[in-house]
């Protein structure tokens, strides 16, 4: 899967569309990458594959991926994606989008789709900030950092996305970095394969609004932070719990099996429509 070169991966990408409109290291472009080949190692249809996006920087990869793709409204990418997959449950559907798009406005709707198992992955580009409207703090921003709207630290205790998923019922929950970009083509490729709804909680770089108020101001500072801070899951549950401060766990976090929604839901409407 590592082997996938550039140009299996530029076949997958709308290049008239190009240049994108993210920053010199962004960590969007890494997240990129790595979703392509994993559909590169998963063999995916392209004609059979729909990307679907909410607002903000990230959401704007849909425009350069050649999928069947929709840009939807803030925090609606979740309830779009569960018609399209209720519609057609032979496509493989993909969520991507960031993390205020998916913990905030699209919190209810993120628990709901982990609650019903619906066949969907998740991808969440991590950044811990809203980066397009210039770095307010999101559910998922760490205690005590500074963005646009917390400038002395933010106090708020953030999400666990990846513990909120589990506790509302997702059957597949990793998480990433994109400093371990190629265990994150390995992850994201078990989500997509995986039957059931499917998380991918992948920690990645703003410098621009974010890292700037974090003394983490370049690509290469956000890359060595996550380094540092991301511990994979089995070492992590091995620390005495004062050593886990400020430190998460990556890998797979969570993997389970149960009914689908797409399948239950199919069961029923044939079963009623034989009536
Ligand atoms: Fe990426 Fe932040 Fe620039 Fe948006 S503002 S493109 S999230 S670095």
């Amino acid at each position: 899967m590592l082997s996938t070169g550039l140009s299996e991966i530029k076949r997958h990408l709308r290049t008239h569309r190009l240049p994108h409109i993210w920053c010199p290291g962004c960590g969007n472009g890494i997240i990129t990458q790595a979703f392509l080949r994993a559909v590169e190692a998963l063999c995916l249809d392209p004609d059979k594959t729909v990307i679907v996006s909410g607002i903000g920087c990230s959401s704007r990869v849909v425009e350069y991926l050649d999928f069947d793709t929709v840009h939807t409204a803030h925090g609606r990418a979740i309830p779009l994606a569960t018609g399209i997959k209720i519609v057609s449950p032979q496509l493989t559907v993909v969520v991507l989008a960031g993390d205020g798009d998916i913990a905030a406005i699209g919190g209810n709707h993120f628990i709901h789709a982990a609650r019903r198992n619906i066949d969907l992955t998740v991808i969440i580009f991590d950044n811990f900030t809203y980066g397009m409207t210039g770095g307010q703090y999101s559910p998922l921003t760490p205690k005590g950092e500074r963005t646009a709207t917390s400038p002395a630290g933010s106090v708020e205790s953030p999400f666990d996305i990846c513990e909120l998923a589990k506790g509302a019922g997702a059957t597949f929950i990793a998480r990433s970095t994109t400093w371990h970009a190629f265990d994150l083509v390995h992850l994201i490729s078990r989500g997509i394969d995986h039957h059931g709804f499917s998380v991918i909680d992948v920690i990645a770089g703003c410098h621009i609004n974010y890292g700037k108020r974090n003394q983490r101001e370049t690509a290469v500072k956000m890359l060595r932070w996550q380094k540092e801070h991301g511990v994979p899951i089995d070492i992590f549950r091995q620390l005495p719990e004062k050593e886990k401060k400020d430190l998460f766990p990556i890998g797979i976090i969570h993997s389970s099996s149960r009914p689908e929604y797409t399948d239950a839901y199919t069961k029923v409407a044939r079963s009623g429509l034989n009536e």
